[in-house]
């Protein structure tokens, strides 16, 4: 069984230890009772008084258990940690047994002491930092590493953590912990240039345990990453343009000699695709970078939801399914229009693109007061649930060769999963192979803008 605190040698010793019997030590008392009886019986036979010589026998005694009594006294009041006055008798073994049980619990207490003392010492060891924060979010304890990577100083010793980590996304995280499952990135309080991953977790009712540690290495690396995308995109648009618009205009031709009209059209339909895909990058560099965009606008549902059905069925004009439309909520979004009107209609692509010929697609948009749900439904090809997890990675595809077919950059739920985190809100997947999908965008109540309840 797992024991959160391993209990000492010397603790279970002294659970297993069974005091010396009373009795034994009784019986010394009785047999010094019994001893001055016969002594008094003898002497009161002998002067002829024998009443009161027992009488002085008891006294006699009762004399000495008093005094036996005042030492234990004074021992426990006094001097409990010395070693105990040697007496005989029931209170000898009482003192005995008192001194030994003291003696076993100091050893525990000193055994856990030590522990204690060595998991500090390796708290303070360690690289990341340690801080503890009581019920009342103020610092109690913290390791080396907290001053160094947190600003924390000896003065701040009973401080909400609050004052000291001010960031608000500090705040939020404090706030609401289970909304930051990854805990949060944050710079490090004492440099501009390092930022350090945080994670808390709460223990014993409201106190909490928070762990950092430093993470610049793999924030420069990802920030690398990302300026590369960013520019080899920004680098490949110039000449795919060029490319693009030559193709188009020997496609246009129509002396074009029959021979090369396939291979241009193949041409036109490959840079189209590598435009898709060298959009569809700078977009996902562009969310990740979100201070670009403003997530504020009041988006007229309706309007958006009839520009992307009309979409919807132009597209649809190769693949005759029956689009539907389903708006059933007076709610608005609160967002960043182009980038939702682009993740919708990634979603809606994507049911009309696996869905085959003949199929029905509902768009829909919803809300029940706390959430908004806008869905879109279709009764194609499915998904298999062990993609699921994976299904929002970049360029993970369930079918590749059927993807590219379709003409997918296998960025679009990619896409999709960044919009809707900025803002707040996240992609819920259905789906049954060979039946149908439902994707599933579900925005929380304070990205809603309730029209009746503004009027
Ligand atoms: P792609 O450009 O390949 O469509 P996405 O990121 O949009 O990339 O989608 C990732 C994968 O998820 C797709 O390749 C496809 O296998 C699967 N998928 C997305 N939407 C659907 C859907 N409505 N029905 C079935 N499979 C889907």
């Amino acid at each position: 069984m797992y024991e959160p605190y391993p209990t000492p040698d010397i603790a279970r010793e002294h659970k297993k230890t069974r005091y010396s019997s009373l009795w034994d030590f009784a019986k010394q008392d009785l047999k010094l009772l019994a001893l001055f009886i016969i002594i008094a019986t003898l002497i009161g036979f002998g002067v002829g008084y024998l009443g009161i010589c027992l009488f002085i026998a008891f006294a006699t005694f009762f004399v000495l258990q008093l005094r036996s009594l005042y030492l234990v006294n004074d021992w426990i009041s006094n001097r409990p940690y010395d070693v105990p006055p040697n007496l005989n008798g029931i209170w000898g073994a009482l003192l005995f047994n008192v001194y030994r049980s003291q003696r076993q619990e100091r050893i525990v207490q000193s055994e856990m002491v030590e522990l204690i003392d060595r998991a500090q010492s390796s708290l303070v060891a360690l690289d990341e930092a340690v801080v503890l924060i009581d019920d009342d979010h103020q610092i109690e304890w913290w390791n080396l590493a907290a001053e160094r990577l947190l600003g924390i100083q000896t003065q701040d010793r009973g401080r909400n953590i609050l004052t000291i980590l001010r960031q608000p996304t500090f705040i939020e995280y404090f706030n609401h912990l289970d909304q930051f499952p990854d805990g949060l990135k944050i710079k490090s309080s004492t440099s501009d240039e390092h930022y350090v991953q945080i994670k808390m977790t709460c223990f014993g009712g409201e106190s909490r345990l928070l762990v950092a540690h430093d993470v610049t290495r793999m924030h420069v690396l990802e920030q690398m990453r990302k300026d590369f995308v960013d520019n080899i995109s920004h680098e490949l648009r110039t000449p795919l343009t060029v490319l693009s618009g030559y193709i188009e205009t020997f496609t246009d031709q129509e002396d074009i000699n029959p021979r090369w009209k396939r291979a241009f059209d193949q041409m036109q339909s490959q840079t189209r695709r590598m435009n898709a895909l060298v959009n569809d990058l700078l977009l996902l560099s562009r969310l990740e970078n979100e201070k670009s965009i403003a997530k504020n606008q009041i988006i007229e549902m309706p309007s958006l939801m009839n520009q992307l059905f009309d979409d919807a069925q132009a597209y649809n004009v190769d693949y005759g399914h029956t689009l539907n439309l389903d708006i059933d909520s007076h709610c608005d979004l609160i967002g960043s229009d182009m980038e939702l009107a682009s993740a919708f209609s990634n979603l809606i692509t994507n049911a009309i693109k696996y869905t085959p010929k003949g199929g029905t697609i509902t768009i829909g948009w919803h809300d029940d007061g706390n959430y908004g749900y806008f869905t879109v439904e279709d009764t194609g090809i499915g998904i298999n649930t062990k993609h699921l997890p994976r299904l929002t990675e970049r360029f993970y595809r369930v079918d590749s060769a059927r993807s590219r077919q379709t003409g997918g950059t296998g960025l679009g739920l990619a896409i999709v999963k960044h919009v809707l985190m900025q803002h707040n809100a996240h992609l819920e997947v259905e789906s049954k192979e060979n039946q149908g999908s439902t994707f599933k965008a579900v925005f929380p109540k304070d990205r809603l803008y309730d029209i009746a309840s503004q009027n």
